[in-house]
């Protein structure tokens, strides 16, 4: 995610990562993540979303069917979901009609029969209604209707405002995503382009991501768009630029540098690790920031009032790799997203011409406020400077302190190793210690979250 601007506060840290918290119990109403009090849920691991859904602009009406496929952790006599607003009208368990609660954004599901500890299962959600959108540190998001559609995006709030979901990046899942709009309408989503089809003045769009995605990363763009297919390095490249923004002005000049910009971080971060490409250039203004919604990151207008900005391209793609391939655990280790994202636009910057990682360094560092650390900022700053500047800093660091053969080395093991999963601070110290055969601890505790400036190295 990159803001328009950041806030800025402090609280204190540990080094690594907080002790990963035992797996949620079943039953629990969340993952036990305090940055997101009630999202996820305990007793399974979903495999995929299939989620088809149909809006119609002209009433805000969204409605919905999700089939949610995943695995008992424990013996399950019941289990929730995260689902804001809505109204559900069934809810099937393998098939066979269950009984289904609300309670604020749970959906609380007692199937007929127990499901037994390593079960897999099909839950199938019908529901229907007018989506509420969430405030959160970054602005508005969740789903947003708009004058032409709709776009539902945000994080860390965003997926249970149109489907029922186990709302935490701890689980990943693949998404088929349906979506039916009146004829003339985009719809975008995730991944590889499944087909389209047009029945009775509907169209619908279909989505195809293979890859393990964080439900924060799911994306739905509806309205009306300019899209653009193509092909680059054999796999599917879509962008869409909101009619709204001139064809060739600076949104559509600088996504169109995507597939560049990906070779780019592919070479210094390993090979790309998805089956798609794109971005979506959004043309409402309430939308102040961008997201690395999985293989099509989607951009607010403002980052291009300017002119071209390819900085926040390289921004949102490093994130394919750092937050999008390997996730995140807990949103306390946020930094693992957004230093390396902000790292990545030193390198693209230095690359183009202008400023050198180097100096941007001297620079940040001179500037920072180290009272605040990267680790655990706190909810309330888990956008802010600590995460993003002070997190950058770091890694740098690191690549001064270990020099650039095994520091490449380190992002591309760590890229390969982590594909698809999920890792904490802790895990990337045991990993950069493992290529260097250097103990960093020490330094990793003074560049994250030690209270003083260290020396650059
Ligand atoms: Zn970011």
């Amino acid at each position: 995610m990159l803001a328009g601007c950041l806030a800025v506060a402090a609280l204190a840290g540990c080094t690594g990562a907080p002790p990963d918290p035992d797996r949620p119990r079943p039953g629990q109403v969340d993952v036990g993540d305090p940055y997101v009090p009630g999202h996820g849920n305990g007793g399974y691991d979903v495999a995929a979303y299939r989620l088809r859904v149909r809006y119609d602009p002209a009433d805000d009406r969204l409605t919905g069917h999700a089939t949610v496929t995943a695995t008992a952790d424990a013996v399950l006599s019941r289990f929730n979901l995260d689902l804001a607003g809505l109204t559900v009208t069934a809810v099937r368990v393998d098939g066979t009609p269950a009984r289904h609660a609300r309670d604020g954004r749970e959906l609380v599901v007692t199937p007929a029969r127990g499901l037994a500890r390593g079960a897999r299962f099909a839950v199938d959600v019908e529901y229907a209604g007018v989506p509420t959108p969430v405030e959160s540190e970054l602005g508005v998001g969740g789903f947003l209707a708009t004058p032409d559609g709709a776009v539902a995006l945000g994080q860390p709030d965003s997926a249970a405002t149109w489907f029922p979901v186990n709302d935490h990046p701890s689980d990943k899942a693949t998404y088929d995503v349906e979506v039916t709009v009146p004829d003339g309408l985009a719809a975008l989503s995730n991944g590889v382009p499944a087909g389209r089809s047009s029945s009775g003045g509907w169209t619908t769009w279909r989505w195809a991501e293979r890859a393990p995605m964080a439900s924060y990363l799911c994306t739905l763009v509806i309205g009306d768009y300019r899209v653009t297919t193509s092909t680059h390095a054999g796999k599917p490249m879509v962008t869409a630029v909101a009619v709204g923004l001139p064809a060739d002005g600076p949104a559509a000049t600088s996504i169109a540098r995507t597939g560049e910009i990906a070779d780019f971080l592919a070479d210094r971060f390993g090979p790309y690790p998805f089956d798609s490409y794109g971005g979506i250039a959004l043309a409402d203004g309430r939308i102040s920031y961008a997201l690395e919604t999985q293989s099509r990151p989607v951009y607010g207008p403002g980052f291009f009032l300017a002119g071209p900005n390819t900085e926040v391209v390289a921004h949102e793609l490093a994130h394919q790799w750092f937050g999008d391939s390997v996730s995140l655990d807990r949103w306390g280790d946020i930094w693992l997203n957004e230093g390396f994202a902000t790292y990545a636009e030193w390198l693209w910057t230095e690359h183009g011409g202008g400023r050198t990682a180097q100096r941007t360094f001297e620079l940040r560092h001179a500037a920072t406020d180290w009272s605040r650390p990267s680790v655990d900022p706190g909810r309330a700053d888990m956008f802010g400077a600590a995460v993003y500047q002070r997190g950058a800093l770091a890694v740098h660091a690191l690549r001064r302190t270990v020099g650039d053969e095994v520091f490449f080395r380190t992002l591309r093991t760590w890229t390969a190793e982590r594909r698809g999963g999920n890792a904490t601070t802790a895990d990337f110290v045991a990993l950069a210690e493992r290529v260097s055969g250097r103990r960093l601890g020490a330094f990793f505790d003074a560049w994250l979250v030690g209270g003083t400036a260290p020396a650059p190295p």
